[in-house]
């Protein structure tokens, strides 16, 4: 483990990913994992079967994190290789905690707080990428592909209900309920529990609602979780190079 040999690096470190807290404070990011098919009316807007399958994930790097702290607008850069960047607004779970095989009971003792999150994805990329079988990396763990709001710390409190939605420029585009989530927070914490020795610091995204799609730029983003925050996004010109 690193930490007592900082003056040994061959390199300086990269700067710890992290994003802010509410009232203060910023929270480590250490991974972030992401369940896909999480809400039906989107699991059918993407073509899939809706039925109560085994949920399945991705992750994106810690340092895809893009903090948005409150009362800001964040400014995310039109990524590289892309012609259809996609929008997924999703209520994100910080941890306090972690394990192994964790109970639905347990997970929910490791819920640090939530934040407003957006899994953007260059969706041009996953498409090419579900059509021959490669895993989505290219699609979803892309450079600032995960605008996160400043947390709010609700330890052990288990959110399942509450209005999720997102506007681009003033119009609604996605908008669902927590409760219309296949798989409960606790549920995906416990899921991923069993594949990863989950730890504090780690970030869940917990799934999108319908309503997905492009943003270009100029676009001005506004999501929204009840109870959570808001989360501010303008999409801007990459800078000429
Ligand atoms: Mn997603």
């Amino acid at each position: 483990m690193a930490g007592t040999n900082d003056d040994k690096f061959v390199l300086a470190p990269a700067p710890r990913a992290a994003v802010p807290v509410q009232g203060g404070g910023w929270f480590p990011v250490r991974r972030i994992f992401c369940v896909a098919r999480n809400y039906e009316a989107h699991a059918r807007e993407m073509g899939a079967d809706p039925s109560r399958e085994a949920p399945f994930f991705f992750t994106k790097p810690a340092d895809a994190v893009l903090p948005v702290g409150s009362g800001e607008t964040g400014r995310l850069v039109y990524p590289l290789a892309t012609q259809d960047l996609h929008h997924e607004i999703e209520l994100v779970v910080a941890l306090a905690a972690g394990g192994e095989n964790l109970t639905a009971e347990q997970a929910r003792a490791c819920i640090w707080g939530y934040a407003v999150g957006l899994d953007m994805t260059r969706r041009d990329l996953q498409a090419e990428a579900k059509a021959k079988g490669r895993p989505w990396d290219s699609a979803k763990a892309f450079d600032d592909a995960a605008p996160v709001s400043a947390l709010r710390h609700m330890p052990g409190v288990e959110l399942s209900r509450g209005d999720i939605r997102l506007d681009v420029n003033g119009e609604l585009r996605q908008r669902g309920d927590l409760g219309d989530m296949i798989w409960s927070v606790a549920e995906v914490i416990a899921y991923f529990s069993r594949y990863f020795r989950l730890q504090a610091g780690d970030l869940i995204f917990t799934g999108t609602p319908e309503g997905v799609g492009p943003v270009r730029v100029g676009d001005q983003l506004r999501g929204a979780v009840e109870g959570v925050g808001t989360l501010a996004l303008e999409v801007v010109a990459r800078p000429q190079q």
